[in-house]
């Protein structure tokens, strides 16, 4: 019996999965594997795709369409880290009324 090490084995799967790819790729949504894959890829395309479906209007509130309140970025997400700068500008605008 040949004696391989577990990387050699994990290597040799691998090669495997990358020569059948084409047999069990079809089992797996494109856009699960962009979303997993490369999510950069998946944003980005989605504000292209939203901006080429001009006849239609996302309602505002989702992920995408998200204007933080605390520190006003409307380019944001609901889990991001707010700049403390901006936080500090966005209040005072607030206060001016020029928000
Ligand atoms: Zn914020």
């Amino acid at each position: 019996m040949e004696k391989i090490t577990e990387d050699e084995m994990i290597e040799a799967y691998e090669d495997m999965l990358n020569e059948t790819k084409d047999s069990w790729i079809q089992d797996y949504e494109g856009a699960y594997i962009l979303k997993e894959v490369d999510p950069t890829a998946y944003d980005v395309g989605y504000s292209d795709y939203e901006d080429s479906v001009s006849d239609t209007t996302v309602i505002e509130g989702g992920d995408y369409d998200y204007t933080c309140d605390e520190c006003g970025d409307d380019d944001a997400d609901k889990d991001h880290v707010c700049d403390p700068k901006e936080k500090l500008v966005h209040k005072v605008d607030k206060i001016r009324g020029e928000d």
